[in-house]
């Protein structure tokens, strides 16, 4: 019986395993920036031409329209932090970093034979932009940037407000399609209508459950300070999680301010200021056992 629970738990992790790569080898084929921008154009044309100016849908209804104002709102900033995710360098290794370590061991383990240079604690290579990065979480082939240390708050917020916008998109498609097919139309506005309607509610529906998974698997890994590499890696202990060393709230509050820096203020907003960098420096960073 034990076994057999093992074989089917076996099973099942294979199944996922399957499922991720072939998931990550689709993403690698499908993604990159243009399309990414187009998703989004598409997604906010259609939902503004089908509920808004479309001359046959019925824009009579209240609640659709003062719905538009916190969806332009979300689809502004989502535009905003998917740009300044591309455009944003995820860190760089200062010049002549690492000269004065006295330890030789660290220093054959953290040269890098490409860059030829040392690198700093989770800094890695990426092979795609041909050079390190600083924290470096993973290259994301939708941004054609890598995310790292200084721009993965854009990525979160990103990830946050394509989440938020598609769901709202899709409840003010929904309440249309409801108003198509429950209200007294004439029957040749409602065929013309309908159709296109809920084929976007549709493709809402999926934008919907797969950007909301995303964003919850990455507010997983801000708050245990992890990145796509550390779980690559299947290290048990992830030394970086540093909000088990003292009063729960507080430390996980640390591993956020990694990210997200250390002004509640700014955390909404793809932008730093003077007060709202990501805290520590991306070259160093504090371990449990500290
Ligand atoms: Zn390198
Ligand atoms: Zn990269």
């Amino acid at each position: 019986m034990m076994n057999e629970e093992i074989g089917f738990a076996e099973q099942q992790n294979i199944l996922l395993r399957l499922f991720f790569d072939e998931y990550m080898r689709l993403d690698k084929k499908l993604a990159n920036p243009a399309s990414l921008v187009s998703i989004l154009f598409f997604q906010y044309c259609s939902t503004l031409y089908l509920t808004l100016i479309n001359p046959y849908s019925n824009a009579r209804i209240q609640i659709t329209q003062t719905l538009w104002i916190p969806l332009h709102l979300l689809y502004v900033m989502l535009f905003w932090s998917a740009f300044k995710s591309m455009f944003t360098d995820p860190g760089r290794v200062p010049k002549n970093y690492g000269m004065l370590f006295g330890d030789q061991e660290i220093k054959k383990r953290r040269y890098c034979l490409m860059c030829r240079q040392f690198k700093p604690e989770r800094c890695c290579h990426c092979s795609w932009c041909q050079r390190c990065v600083l924290n470096m979480d993973v290259h994301s082939f939708w941004y054609g940037n890598c995310i790292g240390f200084f721009n993965s708050k854009f990525d979160l917020l990103g990830q946050f407000y394509f989440s938020l916008s598609s769901i709202l998109s899709l409840i003010i498609v929904s309440l249309q399609a409801i108003d198509i097919l429950f209200k007294d139309q004439e029957p040749q506005f409602q065929s013309k209508s309908i159709i296109p309607t809920l084929i976007l509610a549709f493709f809402l529906f999926v934008a919907s459950i797969i950007t909301s998974i995303q964003f919850i698997i990455k507010i997983q890994l801000v708050i245990t300070n992890t990145t796509v590499i550390n779980l690559d890696q299947q290290n048990p202990i992830n030394v970086y999680d540093i909000r088990y060393s003292i009063i729960l709230s507080f430390i996980v509050k640390e591993n956020w301010f990694q990210v997200m820096g250390t002004n509640p203020w700014l955390w909404p907003f793809p932008i730093y200021g003077e007060s709202g960098r990501p805290k520590g420096d991306g070259l160093t960073w504090q371990r449990i056992q500290n």
